[in-house]
């Protein structure tokens, strides 16, 4: 109903006139109109007032009052202004006196100029008023209650000053685009990325324009832009993400995600991986590599295999193993066997010619190499002398000298197998070979390794049961003393008598008891036996014993060595400790130390196989030994001049030193005739006895003393 809650001055009562006619008809249109004016101003969303020239109201709408929660029955028409204000105060919905706020609206009223002010109310609330002066006097005002809009409006500052302060504070560079495809954010970070101005990437921009830009200030390499455009339309349109790595032209990795929006436009962030990158990057070549030598691993060496097999061309794998490398770890230390390798892994490198190839550490001394694009076997065989000529050669470090050498299996591909595992096998298989040759060795893989390989094996399980079975024996070979053509000793040589392989000798078998430890036993049950029977001998017979570097690097060998003189009652300056090069060559002061407590109760030193190694002479130096043993190589080619003149230097050294010379391997009358000739001490040789069990040579010590005793 219109005017329900409007209240209006009867100003019409008041001026009623006599009269129907045309002031009926003026009255009866002025009621019209005030009705219609009514219903409107009831009907505004706004809150409005209306006063007259003596301040006071001549009409107000229902939402006035609800602004104000004004009571209807005090806020009438006709009631001044200010008594409008007192009741807000009274009320309660004021938060100033009512002389407060007719002070502030004071000037309003008498101003003539149309104004806009607002009112805070104790509750909070906020209501603009908008004053407007009527001509003829007085006043409209209208009021709206812009509280929930002013909040909402700070919501939404507040809201982009997050927003803002996210971009800004993103670690990653962020661009958003509009579904027109137009740049419409962009963050601090992005230009900070690309060390770009604000005014390189402005607003509007195209994704386009963009890729151009940042190829155009040498940001981004140069690319397709129009297939990458096409991709980044093309993953969009299907609402799908697309990321992607962006290598920078300086250097740097990006990574490029770009998302679309629910909208339509999409957002591009873009994040520097560099460092992570590098830090994956050193994770996958830790994990690929030595981390030693920084060479390919196992592993990696396996995976690059693989990839070479993959293209079908002829390959060789070479296995490699250095030789007296432990000797370079005892003797120098641990960081010198470190820096020795780094060295070897070096000289490696230099060896092989092609960057295809690929030089592998697997541990300990051992490497491995692919040598891609070889023609033949020979190629291969050049690059293995190659390796063991330069491997080979001295390695100086402060003054120290050391020396290691090589020894290599090779196996070619496809003649020795398809696949990575056999043809690394099969080198192994032709290394472990060549090892057991010697070293500074290089050997080709054939066919039939294989089942020496498991001969290998069993030789080894037999060995081991050997022992507790009972299945080695002694032989002794005498010794003569050329001057006085007496037996003045004998050496024991072991025998292992097996059930299935029959009489074994020991080139076949001390080796493997080297390799597989067993030797310590062994070489401790011989030295026992020795000088058991040595004990039963005249006072004059020495007995020589074969000793490994194994046995005396063991730990134990002086206490064994002294037990078994003890048990057996044997003086020890008739028992010989026959060592070798490989002994003295472990050049560790625990080796020499042990040597000369031995020495120093009498036990003799003597060099087996002298002249065999290379420096044979320099080891002399090192450790005094008390007798020398000239390899029967030599004396087998005594009657070459060259080998005669060695001889003869040989025994003229030992008799400057006072160390005893025994010439080896004599076999015949004319080998016995020139030693004696050269001034040599003793000979051991079929000549003079074969080995021979201990009761034979007990009868020919019986024999010679008879012989002396009726000579
Ligand atoms: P070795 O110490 O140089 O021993 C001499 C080797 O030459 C013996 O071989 C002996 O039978 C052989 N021989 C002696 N006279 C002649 C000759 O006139 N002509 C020829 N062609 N050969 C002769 P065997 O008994 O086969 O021993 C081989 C090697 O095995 C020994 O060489 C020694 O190094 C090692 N060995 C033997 N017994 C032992 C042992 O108990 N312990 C250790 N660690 N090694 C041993
Ligand atoms: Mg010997
Ligand atoms: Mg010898």
């Amino acid at each position: 109903m219109p005017g329900a809650h409007v209240k209006t001055a009867s100003t019409a009562g008041k001026r009623r006139t006599a009269g129907i006619g045309p002031a009926r008809r003026i009255a009866e249109e002025l009621r019209a109109q005030n009705e219609r004016f009514a219903a409107a101003v009831e009907n505004m969303s706004h809150g409005l007032c209306m006063f007259d020239a003596d301040e006071r109201m001549i009409i107000c709408n229902h939402n006035y009052l609800d602004i104000f929660s004004l009571d209807a029955k005090v806020v009438k028409p006709g009631i001044p202004f200010f008594d409008i204000l007192q009741h807000s105060v009274d009320i309660g919905i004021a938060s100033q006196s009512a002389s407060e706020l007719y002070a502030i609206r004071k000037p309003y009223i008498d101003g003539a100029k149309a104004s806009t002010y607002e009112e805070v109310l104790s509750d909070g609330r906020i209501i603009v008023i908008s004053h407007q002066p009527i001509a003829v006097g007085g006043w409209v005002s209208i009021y709206e209650d812009v509280t929930e809009e002013r909040r909402a409006e700070a919501e939404l500052r507040e809201q982009h000053r997050r927003f803002d302060a996210a971009l800004a504070n993103m670690s990653q560079g962020l661009l958003m685009y509009s579904a027109a495809g137009r740049l419409i954010v962009r963050n601090q970070r992005f230009l900070d990325l690309c060390n770009a101005k604000a005014s390189d990437f402005t607003l509007g921009m195209t994704h386009r324009q963009m890729l151009d830009k940042l190829i155009r200030l040498g940001i981004f390499a140069p690319l397709e832009i129009d297939v990458e455009v096409g991709k980044t339309m093309a993953s969009l349109d299907a609402g799908q993400s697309r990321s992607s790595y962006r290598e920078l032209v300086d250097g740097r990795t990006l990574f490029v995600q770009r998302r679309p929006l629910a909208g339509g436009g999409w957002v591009a962030t873009f994040e520097d991986v560099t460092e992570r990158r590098r830090t994956e990057e050193r994770m996958t070549h830790l994990a690929h590599h030595d981390t030693l030598t920084s060479l390919p691993n196992r592993s990696m060496f396996r995976e690059k295999l693989d990839q070479a097999l993959g293209e079908a061309k002829p390959l060789a794998i070479l296995s490699l193993d250095l030789d007296r490398f432990k000797a370079v770890n005892d003797t120098f230390g641990h960081p010198a066997g470190d820096w020795l390798l780094k060295c070897v892994a070096k000289r490696l490198q230099h060896a092989v010619r092609s960057s295809k190839d690929v030089v592998a550490r697997f541990g300990g001394d051992e490497f491995a190499i692919i040598q891609s694009g070889i023609k033949n076997a020979a190629d291969a065989e050049q690059l293995a002398k190659r390796i063991v000529e330069i491997v080979g050669k001295p390695y100086r470090d402060k003054g120290r000298e050391m020396h290691v050498g090589v020894s290599l299996g090779i196996a070619l591909y496809p003649g020795d197998g398809h696949d990575a595992d056999t043809l690394l096998t099969n080198a192994d298989m032709a290394l472990y070979r060549g090892k057991s040759e010697g070293r500074n060795v290089y050997r080709f893989f054939e066919p039939g390794m294989d089942a020496l390989m498991r001969e290998r094996r069993a030789l080894e399980a037999d060995l081991e049961a050997a022992l507790s079975r009972r299945e080695f024996e002694l032989d002794f070979q005498p010794i003569l003393d050329i001057g006085s053509g007496r037996i003045v000793g004998a050496e024991a040589l072991m025998r292992w008598r097996s059930p299935s392989r029959g009489l074994v000798s020991p080139e076949n078998f001390i080796a493997v008891a080297e390799e597989t430890g067993l030797i310590v036993q062994l070489g401790d049950w011989a030295l026992r036996k020795a000088c058991n029977v040595a004990a039963n001998w005249p006072p004059d017979m020495r007995m020589a014993v074969n000793v490994s570097a194994a046995q005396i690097k063991s730990g134990g060998f002086a206490r064994s060595v002294i037990a078994a003189l003890a048990f057996s009652g044997l003086p020890a300056n008739r028992l010989e400790l026959e060592i070798t090069e490989t002994v003295m060559m472990d050049e560790s002061d625990a080796v020499l130390k042990t040597l000369s407590q031995l020495r120093g109760l009498g036990v003799r030193i003597a060099l087996d196989d002298f002249g065999t190694g290379y420096s044979s002479l320099g080891y002399l130096r090192r450790f005094p030994v008390d007798k020398i043993k000239i390899d029967r190589s030599f004396t087998s080619d005594l009657d070459k001049r060259d080998t005669a003149a060695i001889v003869r230097t040989v025994i003229g050294l030992g008799a400057e030193l006072g160390i005893t010379v025994t010439a080896e391997g004599v076999e015949t009358e004319a080998q016995l005739d020139m030693l004696r000739k050269a001034g040599c001490g003793e000979a051991q040789g079929y000549l003079i006895g074969v080995p021979a069990k201990a009761a034979e040579v007990n009868r020919l010590l019986r024999a010679q003393a008879l012989l002396r005793q009726s000579g």
